[in-house]
């Protein structure tokens, strides 16, 4: 172990975010335009190279790993590098080894993820209606992902839901989606649609459901109680009376969470960002690629990285203009 990685507001950085493809088999309308294009192949960080670098972050103090996209599980070979993660749990330096995904390819892969230490998963669904989930992810089928947590819990992995709130869309599913995760036992998190990226037609401002407005509604149907408990991430919870369930809302937009953030998000490329709402970002691609027998000028890159982390960002809806939006989309950095 090295020194561990505190940024200039003293903030211990103990939790990576890597995005290890920005390619996916669904194209949702929040997310990507319909005919995105990818980056070129040689510009990936290899398998080999995303173990070095994730490995370089545990020993200078990272406990958790969540790995996204993309579609993180339709990166080629993708098990071998959760394999390779396996090792960091088994020597108690990696807490958590965790990832994000459409649920597409869980049927796949849930029993493999277990076993390579995966207990949690997150699946993103933003609609139990057929049509409606064809309609927003453009090209998923929503049986599928189904399938896939119903395998994913028969493997033993604890599922969390997160939903995207989306006006006129998903309003008033919310009871239908809120029974739906206490009859499974899942936790449901609702996220509020971020600008990032060009995704065509689509209007953001269109999109923009406020979580507080998600809340009320809640309170329309349950008992709500805010719970304290952070996770030194955007997400606040409350606890519903009748179901007894843990309900998160991830409102990045309406509320400033920054002052408790221990994260930074690595890019299949090799950047680092440390804020996924503002530009400064690092290159450690060159600091691996060009050192292969020695990790001395990569920690010093990710040093000066941490030491680059700003207070806050700047995502800003309140007057009905989208400010601080990002022009990378939510699948480059991993969301
Ligand atoms: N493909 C995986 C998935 O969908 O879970 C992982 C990557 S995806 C970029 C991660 C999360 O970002 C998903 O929960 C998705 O709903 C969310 N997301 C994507 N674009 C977003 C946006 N513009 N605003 C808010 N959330 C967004
Ligand atoms: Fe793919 Fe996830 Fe983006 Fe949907 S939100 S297009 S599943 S990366």
């Amino acid at each position: 172990m090295t020194a561990p990685l505190i940024d200039p507001f003293a903030r211990a950085i103990t939790y990576l975010r890597v995005s290890v493809t920005d390619r996916c088999d669904f194209r949702c309308v929040y997310c990507m335009s319909e005919n995105m294009s990818f980056l070129p192949k040689k510009d990936l960080l290899t398998l080999e190279e995303l173990d070095r670098m994730c490995t370089t972050f545990v020993q200078m103090g990272v406990e958790k790993l969540r790995i996204t996209g993309g579609e993180p599980l339709v990166r080629r070979n993708i098990m071998s590098f959760f394999r390779s993660m396996t090792r960091h749990l088994d020597s108690g330096a990696l807490k958590e080894l965790t990832l994000t995904t459409n649920g597409s390819q869980l049927h796949r892969f849930s029993d493999d993820l277990y076993a390579a230490g995966v207990r949690r998963v997150n699946v993103s669904l933003d609609t139990l209606d057929d049509e409606k989930f064809s309609q927003v992810t453009r090209w998923g089928r929503l049986k599928q992902v189904l399938t896939g947590i119903d395998a994913a819990q028969k493997a033993g992995l604890r599922i969390k839901i997160n939903a995207v709130a989306l006006k006129g869309f998903n309003e008033e599913e919310l009871p239908r989606i809120t029974q739906w995760c206490a009859e499974r036992d899942m936790d449901l998190t609702w996220i509020e649609v971020m600008p990032m990226g060009d995704i065509g037609n689509e209007d953001r401002l269109d999109q923009y459901w406020s979580l507080k407005d998600v809340r009320a509604e809640y309170e329309n149907h349950y008992d709500v109680t805010d719970l304290v408990e952070r996770t030194g991430g955007p997400a606040r919870y409350v606890r519903l009376a009748e179901t007894g369930q843990k309900i998160g809302f991830i409102t990045p937009l309406s509320h400033n969470f920054c002052e408790s953030c221990n994260r930074v998000r690595l890019t299949c490329t090799g950047e680092l960002f440390m804020c996924l709402g503002q530009e400064d970002r690092a290159d450690l691609r060159a600091a691996l690629r060009d050192y292969p027998d020695t990790n001395q000028p990569l920690e010093d890159a990710i040093r000066a990285a941490i030491n680059l982390k700003p207070k806050g960002h700047d995502f800003d809806y309140s007057r009905q203009v989208v400010d601080g939006k990002m022009s990378r989309h939510m699948s480059h950095t991993g969301g």
